[in-house]
């Protein structure tokens, strides 16, 4: 594993797709540290099924925009949800530039597909795997650079601050338990959601919320800790761990869900929330702990060519989508709210900079329109990256001291730093 040195220019917490595309639009020759708390593969970008969304002409702007905004209930910020669709045909060149390969007809032409809350196709995708087809891509691309250093199994676990300045982070090996302060001209946090905290969630465990918790400490504004999205269908198993999610794209190419009498219960098409209370409310009546859900109108061939890994899974678990319906349960998936940041990711914090599924920029309001996720954490970290270019010359790295007694046995600081979560977000429904 690579020496971590005492100072860089940008510190980047997280190697999901936030935390690489900043580091991928910054100029080459900035001094820039990856962290991540474990294997580079493991981040829920590398989940994302369904898509990523695309502005398909000026013509479905509206329909963009009002879809994005039905879905949050319209708490949405409108400048935030406008920034990003009408970014979004860039951002979309841009992973083409990076090499992602996405579906294609026979003209040559993007294919778009279609998921709940949507009033049309507008979804870009590459099989089922569209998340680990962008991320390992950038991946590549931030391996080849050499002002990038990536360092696995390494935990941000507080910020190094003055007064309202954020100075760098000190940083633990997950493996040594060593701690050390390093120091930072700018921090980003893409520390992802806050999956870890629930007992049934899709996200990787170990994504707990660490940068909100610490954000919490330091007094940096955060927003919404209470807005928790809840995916509809995942494959509901007695078995301990992550969820497997069921996309939400099966059910806008034809999927339906069932009750225990094998009969239609609800409209498909609906956003998650409503999709979710649907749901609960059919499994109290039928007194089951899951409904079904049936793939077979999306036919053999489309399920084979678009959602192979959902077939392979479910084969694992011994369902065949396209013989039988499978058991699905609501389990937690997506975090609206998170660290509060203005449209160039800025945290209330100088210097600080936060973007992806950590930070709450407005975009998603209390619900977030499906494959929404990837996009908007792609283009703030763009943002983010754009404007530390252009102050990088101009700003010096300065290290106050950083104390690293104080932290106590790495358990408890955990639990401390996940209470604070709860509490915060219980405190905040409290007040809605
Ligand atoms: C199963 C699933 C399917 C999804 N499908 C879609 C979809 O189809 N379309 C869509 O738009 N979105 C989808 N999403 C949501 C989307 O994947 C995420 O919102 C997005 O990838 C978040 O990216 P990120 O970079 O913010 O975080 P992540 O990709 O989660 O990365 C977080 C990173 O932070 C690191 N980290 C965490 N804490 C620390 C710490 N203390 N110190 C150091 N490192 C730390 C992690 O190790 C990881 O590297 C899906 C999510 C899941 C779980």
């Amino acid at each position: 594993m690579s020496k971590i040195e005492k100072s860089y220019d940008v510190l980047i917490v997280g190697t999901g797709v936030a935390g690489l595309c900043c580091a991928l639009n910054l100029p080459r020759e900035t001094r820039i540290l990856m962290l991540t708390k474990a294997a580079v593969d493991e981040s829920d970008s590398f989940l994302a099924q369904g898509g990523i969304c695309m502005l398909r002409g000026t013509e479905d702007f509206e329909g963009y925009f009002e879809d994005t905004l039905r879905a949050g209930h319209y708490e949405n910020d409108e400048t935030a949800v406008r920034q990003m669709i009408l970014s979004s045909p860039e951002m979309i060149a841009d992973l083409v530039g990076y090499g992602v390969d996405f579906a294609k007809d026979e003209k040559g032409e993007f294919r778009f597909t279609r998921e709940g809350g949507h009033s049309r196709p507008r979804i870009l995708f590459h099989d089922d795997v569209t998340g680990k087809e962008i991320t390992s891509k950038l991946l590549v691309k931030a391996r080849a650079c050499k002002n990038i250093v990536i360092r696995e199994y390494t935990e941000l676990i507080d910020l190094i601050c003055e007064g309202n300045e954020c100075f760098g982070g000190v940083v633990r090996d997950c493996n040594s338990g060593a701690l050390q302060a390093v120091y930072a001209k700018f921090t980003l946090l893409a520390t992802g959601g806050v999956g870890g905290l629930y007992e049934h969630s899709t996200n990787f465990r170990h994504l707990t919320g660490d940068a909100l918790a610490i954000a919490l400490l330091h007094g940096i504004e955060v927003e919404h800790l209470n807005y928790v999205q809840i995916h509809p269908t995942t494959f509901y198993s007695e078995k301990h761990g992550r969820r497997f999610l069921i996309s939400e794209s099966v059910r806008g190419e034809g999927a339906i869900l069932l009750d225990k009498e094998g009969k239609r219960f609800c409209n498909e098409l609906l956003p998650r929330d409503v999709v979710t209370a649907e749901i609960r409310a059919q499994m109290k009546k039928d007194g089951t702990k899951f409904v079904w859900l049936d793939m077979r109108p999306v036919g053999e061939a489309t399920i084979a060519e678009h959602f192979p890994t959902i077939r392979r899974r479910c084969l694992q678990e011994g369902y065949d989508v396209c013989r039988q319906p499978i058991p699905v349960v609501p389990a937690q998936h997506y975090f609206m709210g998170g660290i509060r940041v203005d449209l160039n990711a800025k945290t209330s914090m100088k210097r600080l900079f936060a973007a992806g599924e950590t930070a709450c920029n407005g975009v998603h309001g209390k619900n977030r329109l499906a494959s929404n996720s990837l996009l908007e954490s792609l283009i703030w970290a763009k943002r983010a990256a754009m404007l530390m270019a252009q102050k990088l010359p101009d700003v010096s790295i300065e290290m106050p001291p950083a104390a690293l007694d104080g932290y106590g046995e790495d358990a408890a600081r955990r639990e401390k730093y996940a209470k604070m979560i709860r509490e915060e977000a219980e405190r905040e429904e409290c007040c809605d």
